[in-house]
């Protein structure tokens, strides 16, 4: 294994998960020749497939292979198939596992409104036009994580526990005030400090933090409250910070702005800027196999781990710009065709992105 080499770890998981991450093994093939990247790319198991092929959705040897790559991306996991094993073994205990173990705490989703895609949000045009927002996520933290767990001993009773240290709050609001500053200068933070004392040690914690960035206006905005002005006036907001469960709710509300969940990429990151790259959008049963998926989210994923872990700007936006000329052509998968558009399948979509990168 050569030192030098930027080294990515796929891991295509299960339903669309393998579609979708063919063609962004082809776009890192291609790339690795245009820029002379220098990549190593190989592939492992995660999710549904690692527990039929091993028993475990997260086997050794995939976290060993993990270590040693600067980059993972995963397709998706989970699926009707395995819904009925015990918890522990689930394909989505795989990919928890996955992100706790090398503390990707950082979930980045952006959620940018192609000017090609504007018929296709459910929002009119003039609440929806020009949309580009950053939801900063806690990723390893809160009640996903939160012990005890499970079924209370000798009762009829189960619980969930949400707690935060105030040093995983911190790191990751500096996360979201850096990202703030990069761009309009405006964080939102997003808790339910009227009712949960969790939330309002996480406001007072994110307040504090503020007076380290005073080029940044800081508001607080209550889940529910937030929830509704992301479908009624979502451009008021920039960058968005909030704990685990409410950022993967309104991640998804966010995503149905812009469209469709297939276009949405996220970057989950560590502190030394390792990071785990996927669709926001899950296995998606329901067209798995049919070549209907919408490749687009993972292509834009390579799109941000050349950005966050390679430093590859200039790449990222020769993936970004492919995908805007590849939608400005009217070419459109399923999920983001309006009535009277050609829909196209998910290899074709791939093949079109790859030719307009090759070709500029
Ligand atoms: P989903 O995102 O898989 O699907 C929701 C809807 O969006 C479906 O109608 C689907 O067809 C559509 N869709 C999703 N991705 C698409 C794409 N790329 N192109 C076109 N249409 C797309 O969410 P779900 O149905 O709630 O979950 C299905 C399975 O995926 C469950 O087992 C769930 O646990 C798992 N899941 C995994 C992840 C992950 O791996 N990160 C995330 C969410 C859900």
């Amino acid at each position: 294994m050569s030192k030098n080499k930027k080294r990515i770890l796929i891991l295509p998981g299960d339903g669309i998960g393998p579609e979708v991450s063919v063609v962004a093994k082809k776009l890192l093939v291609l790339l690795d020749q245009k820029y002379s990247l220098d990549l190593e790319v190989s592939e492992g198991l995660l999710g549904g497939i690692a527990y039929d092929q091993t028993g475990d959705p997260l086997p050794k040897e995939t976290l060993d292979k993990a270590k040693e790559n600067e980059a993972i991306l995963l397709g998706a996991v989970g699926g009707p198939k395995w819904d009925q094993i015990s918890s522990e073994k689930r394909p989505e205990k795989g990919l928890l596992g996955m992100r706790s173990e090398f503390d990707f705490f950082a979930n980045l989703r952006p959620a940018i409104l192609s000017k090609e895609l504007v018929s296709a949000s459910t929002l009119k045009e003039e609440k929806v036009a020009d949309l580009d927002l950053l939801i900063v996520r806690e990723l390893t933290g809160g009640i996903y994580f939160g012990e005890p767990r499970g079924k209370v001993k000798g009762s009829e009773e189960v619980l969930n526990t949400m707690r935060y240290s105030k040093d995983e709050i911190t790191r990751i609001g500096r996360v979201a005030f850096e990202a703030a500053r990069k761009r309009s200068g405006k964080l939102c933070s997003v808790d339910k400090a009227n009712v949960l004392e969790v939330s309002s040690f996480w406001r007072n914690t994110i307040s504090d933090l503020s007076h380290e960035y005073p080029e940044v206006e800081l508001s607080h905005m209550l889940v529910d409250n937030a929830a509704m002005q992301l479908v009624r006036e979502p451009k008021q907001f920039d960058v968005i910070v909030t704990e685990n469960l409410f950022g993967d709710i309104l991640s998804d509300i966010a995503a149905m702005l812009t469209g469709s969940i297939g276009m949405l990429p996220s970057a989950s990151l560590n502190d030394t800027n390792k990071g785990l790259y996927e669709p926001v959008h899950g296995s998606a049963p329901d067209i798995a196999g049919k070549d209907l998926a919408n490749p687009l989210a993972s292509i834009l994923s390579v799109a941000m781990m050349m950005r966050y872990t390679f430093e590859e700007e200039k790449v990222a936006l020769a993936i970004e710009q492919a995908v805007e000329s590849v939608l400005a052509l009217g070419q459109r998968t399923q999920d983001i065709a309006g009535k009277k558009d050609e829909v196209i399948g998910t290899i074709e979509m791939g093949q079109l992105v790859l030719k307009e990168i090759e070709s500029n």
